[in-house]
């Protein structure tokens, strides 16, 4: 498992519709088709964060992405959320020298990227989990780091190279 500790709060930029919403999440790059696994150029791929991103933590991505009212129900989650966000849009457990989570075993439930997560903020099924938290992932990094980093690069490889070990 990676070391660094910035899993997301991926409410502002999966491209999952919440249910029975329409919110203004980002849409997928590229078509896939709808296996559970993720396929990219034949090849499957496998979710997992990696060391050295924590694009996710960046939770204000501008009015493109989905705002926390648009994602939650629970009012606590929105004043959570909102109360996370520091000036520069980063979280404030962001630690930026690190790119890691200074309160990781404690972060809300909100970012952590696992299947009942998704299930509650998006209804995504859990054969699904995989297929859209690779997408999530890609999205966020691409918002954050831009769509020809180095983060998107090591974030592609791993993904890929972790269907093959
Ligand atoms: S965007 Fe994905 S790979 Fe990057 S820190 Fe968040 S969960 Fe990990
Ligand atoms: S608490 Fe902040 S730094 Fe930690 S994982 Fe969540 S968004 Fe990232």
């Amino acid at each position: 498992m990676p070391q660094v500790a910035a899993l997301p709060s991926f409410g502002i930029v999966c491209s999952a519709g919440k249910p029975g919403q329409k919110g203004k999440k980002t849409a997928p790059e590229t078509k896939r088709g709808d296996d559970s696994m993720g396929f990219s150029g034949g090849r499957k791929e496998i979710w997992r964060c990696v060391e050295n991103c924590g694009a996710c933590c960046k939770l204000a991505k501008g009015p493109a992405f989905a705002t926390p009212e648009e994602i939650f129900t629970d009012p606590t989650d929105i004043e959570l959320y909102r109360n996370l966000i520091g000036p520069d849009g980063w979280c404030i457990h962001y630690e930026k020298t690190t790119r890691t989570c200074s309160v990781y075993s404690d972060r809300p439930y909100f970012c952590r990227v696992e299947p009942d997560v998704f299930n509650k903020l998006y209804g995504i099924q859990n054969r699904k989990f995989n297929k859209e938290a690779c997408s999530c992932c890609r999205d966020t990094i691409k918002a954050v780091y831009g769509p020809h980093s180095q983060e998107l690069y090591h974030f592609n490889r791993s993904i890929k190279d972790s269907s093959s070990k």
